[in-house]
């Protein structure tokens, strides 16, 4: 493990980033915006796994999008590696461009097919020149092995309908490393799986992130996944957009300060239903996210935030520090301390 340069040199720094898309409004009528992303600063550094979270409608596969350069941000900047996005030369993009690499969630529409695993991942890798004609064969070998689809002679001729779904999830990573990212952008990547499957794959992304310093940027909705990914890592959870809160993972989860974590955390499912009874109900003004068309104003959270004040619906609260955490929320130092449950339970 390259654990000497883990964490030191930055690879990804977004600032100020906003995403906008535009919806027709009929032939004479101004389109109209809509923020997918609201005033991002958000970084990465070499080796680091970084856990996304948030609702399905909160922006974070956008961010990931832009990150991977497939969306031009609207407004802000964007670095790799320290280097402006948009002032890189042609060689300079194509190094940012094979440095990240996506692993979908929906791996039967990332893999074509029609091809076989030795094409799937040869091909990239003779286009890149990561492999001659002469060593192919071996080179694609060693890829399906490093993602234990041993014995790899059963799986080098496969067509991805005869895989799994786990079995293709670990292709799409043998075709992600065989293009020696630095970065990998897993979005759900274990979502589409059988449940007795996640762990290894999410085992499998773990190791390489250790034995590769490999950077990972998981993105999930499931704060279980999150919590298990990201033990050694940072965590930002998004809402309509924006990031509400931020810092170390385990510091994060053991002491939420936004009402939107707080709530998700006390939404996760707890095995045991007589503590689960137990558990702290911290209610939501609603179930539904707000219509990106119709953003709330001031504080995106304020339509379900049980908290809100007068001031929340008009202003927009400005990212503060608090401990090792960064909180967007305008009553950080007011809201009571959150327990996850009741004090019968804690004992305290
Ligand atoms: Fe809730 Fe107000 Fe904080 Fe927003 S700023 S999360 S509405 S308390």
């Amino acid at each position: 493990m390259n654990s000497q340069k883990k964490g030191v040199e930055q690879l990804v720094e977004l600032n100020n980033v906003d995403m906008n898309f535009y919806k027709s409004n009929g032939l004479f009528k101004k389109p109209q915006e809509l923020n997918a992303l609201h005033n991002i600063n958000f970084k990465i550094h070499k080796g680091e796994i970084v856990v996304v979270v948030g609702e399905s409608g909160s922006g974070k596969s956008t961010l990931a999008n832009v990150i991977a350069g497939l969306l031009n941000p609207t407004a802000g900047t964007y670095q790799f590696k320290g280097k402006e996005i948009h002032s890189m030369t042609k060689e300079e993009a194509k190094e940012y461009r094979n440095s990240i690499q996506i692993i979908q969630q929906d791996s039967y529409a990332a893999l074509n097919p029609m091809r076989t695993m030795l094409k799937s991942l040869g091909d990239p890798m003779l286009i890149k020149k990561y492999a001659t004609k002469d060593n192919l064969l071996e080179e694609v070998n060693k890829y399906l092995e490093t993602v234990d689809l041993t014995p790899t002679d059963q799986f080098i001729n496969k067509y991805p309908h005869q895989m799994s779904g786990g079995q293709r999830q670990r292709a799409l990573i043998a075709r992600a490393l065989s293009m020696k990212p630095e970065l990998i952008l897993a979005d759900e990547p274990v979502s589409m799986i059988d449940v007795s499957l996640r762990v290894s794959i999410l085992n499998l992304l773990a190791r390489l992130n250790e034995e590769r310093t490999i950077a990972i940027l998981y993105i999930t909705h499931d704060l279980a996944t999150a919590r298990y990914v990201g033990r050694d890592g940072r965590i930002a959870v998004m809402y309509l957009g924006e990031i509400v809160e931020t810092g170390n993972l385990q510091e994060v989860l053991s002491n939420p300060q936004h009402p939107y974590l707080q709530a998700l955390l006390t939404a996760v499912p707890i095995p045991d239903p007589r503590l689960s009874r137990k558990r702290t109900e911290l209610g939501l003004n609603g179930t539904e996210l707000p219509d990106i068309a119709n953003m709330p104003s001031g504080c995106r959270f304020h339509t379900r935030c049980m908290y809100c004040k007068e001031i929340c619906k008009t202003k927009r609260p400005k990212p503060v520090q608090r401990g090792s955490s960064t909180v967007a929320c305008h009553l950080v130092d007011e809201l009571p301390k959150f327990e996850l449950f009741k004090k019968e339970v804690r004992g305290d």
